[in-house]
């Protein structure tokens, strides 16, 4: 079977890669990868990033994701800065406390995940990279629900869903309907063909 490296270091992610891509290819977690500056302008940008300096550290072809949070209402924000919306020193909980604070009061509470994920081989440009897409659309709560999860879990609740947000779900049923697991989707059907 072939192999698929997935440059990460969250092992939640690891997981839901291993789950997805089982049947076509075995995944494989590097030890260790360089750290890598978020810094492009769109999720594609940064993934490609990731992917292509995974790639030239280990010499092999790699696969990485980038994703964000967009809500209408902050005209798209925090998107591509979802990991430091609240600032250089932020967590997940201050990201969330921010959010939650700048939709005091709005009516409009539509937003969407979306995860982009690059393919590269080493030294390869941003042209000759494979990418695929999986976006999750949904609503931000007006205040914090379920331990499940991480990031902005606990405040989104997904169209998809039964009125539970991401952190009441388990990690299974988030899969079932996670932007990132559609985008994982289609890299598997992507192996499966083999295409390369
Ligand atoms: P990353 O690209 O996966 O590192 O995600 C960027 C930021 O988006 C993270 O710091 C999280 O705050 C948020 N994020 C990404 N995916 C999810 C998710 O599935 N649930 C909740 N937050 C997420």
């Amino acid at each position: 079977m072939r192999q698929v490296v997935v440059a990460t270091t969250n092992s939640g992610k690891a997981s839901e890669f291993a789950e997805i891509l089982g049947s076509v290819a075995t995944v494989v977690i590097p030890g260790e990868l360089p750290l890598v500056a978020e810094g492009g302008a769109s999720l594609a940008d940064n993934a490609f990033l990731k992917a292509r300096s995974a790639a030239d550290y280990l010499g092999c072809d790699a696969v990485a994701d980038d994703s964000g949070l967009f809500v209408a209402a902050l005209g798209g924000e925090p998107g591509v800065h979802s990991a430091r919306f609240a600032g250089p020193d932020c967590d997940d909980a201050s990201n969330r406390a921010k959010l939650i604070s700048k939709l005091g009061g709005v009516s409009d509470r539509s937003a969407y995940f979306e995860t982009v994920l690059c393919v590269c081989a080493p030294s390869r440009e941003m042209e000759d990279a494979a990418f695929f897409y999986g976006r999750c659309d949904g609503f931000i709560t007006d205040r914090e629900r379920g331990d499940f999860g991480f990031g902005y879990d606990s405040i989104f609740m997904p169209v998809d869903g039964d009125g539970r947000t991401f952190g009441e779900m388990t990690a299974r049923e988030k899969a079932t309907m996670s932007h990132r697991a559609r985008a994982i989707s289609h890299l598997r059907l992507w192996l499966a063909e083999g295409s390369q």
